[in-house]
């Protein structure tokens, strides 16, 4: 038999290898041809006496992704065209019928009479691994790092429809699957093999032979779930047991969610009902649910946000075309302080040289220092090891010499907020280093354009603004200064790449996109403090809301002077009328009457005590001149204020030609600052309202909280036309830099 994805051979025992390697893509995918030709080897297997059994791996150096989710956004468009026929019961069939095909396919090689191994030897995921649990055997590489199985379908506002929920919540404790499925963890082979998920483990070398061996010695075809007297892990949904577990899990959920994410409530529905019925009764409810999940705004819009729009920025969908890729081996980090230590990091991490500069051979060895502490970190928790540590760290030398930045591709420079250290620096750097190298700020607030003023190339001259902490946070802003040229945007893009983090190229100007959006989020919670808003309300609504951490929180963390210095240099800048007095009263109160100047020096909203739990200050309650009653606060308007005042701003970021990109927008607002991830990003929250609805919602919210809430021109031209952000300004639509 011949395929098109797959090589399909039957060895002198009778087992049958399929061997799947799709043509003309780096990566295995489920498509439908992939399910036609999948089909076509399990009836073979099954009807062919001559076979054994089969053991399916993959041809590439990952196992397989998962799904192809253009093919799941397909089924939502079906759906649309079959409900504008039919009606909605005859499409949500039809979208059942459809969306359930591949949890047939797999429960058909699960109960085809033959048995069937999985050898998988580097990374499999989401529909794949569904796959995988599909086989009644699976072995994973012992011998690949890089190597993960998971289902990380919940983080694109999906869940295992294929029958993955139904299997893991069979093979391990109900506790430990919600879990697993919850999270979407992708977990390394020895963690899988202990959790039940692998049977064992080989290396890649020996994966088809160990998977083959298993056949040869009678390795059984049934499921355990198919074996009379099957047992649950868990035990019953019903008993002692089965109530430690899902009155608790309901409760976590809805503290982890607030329920605004479908797909996990619908993960918590599917194993609660679905261990209470026979296997084929669970995999259907598992495909009910699925359909539905799959038609909810939340998916579809996590999905072009979280999934597709992100990869096409990570492999550069905004470089400038015509510029050749650059492979960057060495770059410059000046400034060593809390940001210059971490970008050391990550660019080390990423296998790059280092040159790390700061003004003494102490400050720049602290820098340094960073880096050990983080990868000594990473060997603790078992994800590096010794020899990866002496390796990365050898890759940095700190050191106070400028002159050790010649020859690097990119210098990145991380030192104070000041013009004038700022201009020094350009100064020394650009004495160093050669014409071509690309020098890049990581200011937050200084316009890229004002400060190559102070360089001699500006074309090279470029903003590349991290967020903190550096090694965690996966957006990188690069800004587009007035002069800067394709090539500097191109090596930037490159090196963000190559960092494995993804970029947004923006437009120069004050903020520029995200702290523009999260600055407003902070101050709201400032001006509800200010109005009487119980502290702890303000920070819960807004989790409630979709934001990760409360603004209050958020405020410590960025640390309450800097606060106060920004406020005071729009002040200076742009005049009294720009900012808020309220806020402005309260900082000064809190900051230069307490003192507090958030985590950093262990006061700031919170209370930071050395051991245990931080707690919200108590004083907060003597800077509230009146104190409104929790009953009477309207909590639905409470989250309209948190997302509208940051989405507004986003929408003010594209009318201001900082944002050019929509997806941009929707990436940059969820990696950047958490903007509630069901909403697909903050243009994405408006356009999932419609802008009619949206700008109605603002002159709602200005009227009674003040003109921060008015919707500008752009906002209130695309309500009067109908238009949705993503309509009117399409990826491909080329604007004026
Ligand atoms: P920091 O004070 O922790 O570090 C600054 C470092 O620069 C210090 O180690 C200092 O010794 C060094 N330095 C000062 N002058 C120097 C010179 N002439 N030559 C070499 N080194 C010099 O500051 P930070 O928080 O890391 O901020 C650095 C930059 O990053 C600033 O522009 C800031 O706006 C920006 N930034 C900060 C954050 C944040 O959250 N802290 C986030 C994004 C961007």
């Amino acid at each position: 038999m011949t395929f098109a994805h797959f090589s399909f051979d039957v060895d002198a025992d009778g087992i049958a290898l399929a061997v799947w390697n799709m043509a003309g893509r780096s990566m295995n995918v489920i498509t439908p041809e992939v399910m036609g030709e999948l089909s076509a080897i399990i009836e073979k297997v099954a009807a062919d006496a001559a076979i054994k059994g089969c053991v399916i791996a993959s041809g590439k150096e990952t196992f397989s992704g998962g799904a192809d989710l253009t093919m799941l956004e397909g089924l939502g468009g079906l759906y649309q065209q079959l409900k504008a026929k039919d009606g909605p019961d005859k499409a949500m069939q039809a979208l059942f019928d459809e969306s359930r095909r591949l949890t047939l396919l797999y429960r058909r090689l699960e109960t085809c009479g033959k048995p069937f191994a999985a050898a998988i030897n580097g990374v499999c995921l989401g529909g794949a691994f569904e796959l995988a649990l599909a086989c009644h055997y699976r072995v994973g590489a012992s011998d690949n790092d890089k190597a993960r199985v998971g289902l990380p379908e919940v983080k694109i506002g999906l869940f295992p429809g294929a029958g993955g929920t139904t299997r893991v919540s069979r093979l391990m404790q109900p506790g430990d699957a919600l879990q697993m499925l919850l999270k979407g963890d992708q977990l390394r082979m020895g963690q899988a093999q202990k959790m039940g998920l692998l049977q064992a483990l080989a290396p890649r070398a020996d994966l088809v032979v160990k998977a083959k061996e298993w056949i040869k010695a009678g390795g059984s075809a049934v499921a355990p779930w198919d074996v009379d007297g099957f047992r649950l892990p868990g035990g019953l949904v019903y008993s002692k047991g089965g109530m430690m577990v899902f009155p608790p899990a309901n409760a976590l959920y809805r503290r982890e969610t607030y329920d605004n994410y479908p797909a996990a409530r619908a993960i918590l529905q599917t194993v609660y009902e679905g261990l209470q019925l026979p296997f084929d009764r669970a995999l259907t409810v598992e495909s009910r649910y699925f359909a539905h999940v799959l038609l909810s705004p939340e998916a579809g819009a996590m999905i072009r946000t979280l999934f597709v729009s992100m990869q096409d920025l990570g492999k550069g969908a905004r470089r400038p075309a015509g510029v050749a890729p650059n492979t960057l081996k060495r770059v410059g980090v000046v400034g060593a302080g809390f940001m210059g230590a971490g970008i050391a990091y990550v660019s080390a991490l990423a296998g790059l040289e280092v040159v790390l500069v700061d003004r003494d051979q102490a400050a720049a060895d602290k820098g340094k220092a960073y880096s050990e502490k983080l990868v000594t970190g990473q060997i603790m928790k078992g994800r590096a090891t010794t020899a990866e540590r002496d390796a990365l760290l050898a890759r940095i030398t700190a050191t106070p010499d400028y002159a050790a930045l010649a020859g690097v591709d990119l210098v990145i420079e991380a030192v104070f907020e000041d013009r004038a250290v700022k201009a020094e620096v350009v100064a020394k750097v650009e004495a160093v280093i050669g014409k071509e190298t690309v020098f890049a700020s990581n200011t937050s607030t200084l316009p890229i354009s004002s400060l190559a003023e102070n360089s001699s190339r500006p074309e090279q001259f470029i903003g590349v603004h991290f967020f903190s902490p550096v090694e965690k946070m996966m957006l990188v802003e690069v800004i587009r200064g007035a002069k800067t040229g394709d090539r500097a945007i191109a090596m930037a893009l490159d090196y963000v790449r190559a960092i494995k983090k993804t970029p947004i190229l923006v437009n120069d100007g004050r903020g520029f996109f995200a702290n523009r959006c999260v600055l407003n989020y902070i101050r709201e919670g400032h001006l509800m403090l200010a109005e009487g808003v119980p502290p702890a309300m303000i920070e819960n609504v807004a989790r409630a809301a979709g934001m990760p951490v409360g603004p209050l929180s958020l405020n410590d963390e960025v640390a309450i002077d800097l606060a106060w210095k920004i406020l005071q240099a729009t002040k200076k800048d742009l005049g009294a009328a720009a900012i808020d007095a309220g806020q402005e009263a309260l900082l000064d109160k809190l900051l230069n009457q307490h003192g507090r100047q958030g985590r950093k020096n262990g006061k700031g909203f919170y209370d930071y005590p050395e051991k245990g739990q931080k707690s919200l200050w108590p004083g907060l309650a003597d800077l509230q001149a009146v104190k409104l009653d929790p009953d009477t606060i309207d909590k639905t308007e409470m989250k309209q204020r948190f997302l509208v005042v940051q989405a507004l701003e986003a929408a003010r970021t594209v009318e201001d030609n900082i944002i050019t990109d929509m997806r941009e927008a929707d990436v940059g607002s969820i990696l950047g600052f958490g903007f509630a991830p069901y909403t697909g990003g903050a243009l994405s929250y408006i356009d999932g309202m419609g802008t009619k609805a949206f700008v109605a919602l603002c002159d709602k919210l200005a009227a009674r909280h003040g003109p921060r809430f008015a919707a500008n021109a752009l906002l209130r031209d695309m309500a009067a036309k109908g238009e949705t952000f993503y309509g009117r300004f399409k990826p491909e639509t080329k604007r004026a830099a």
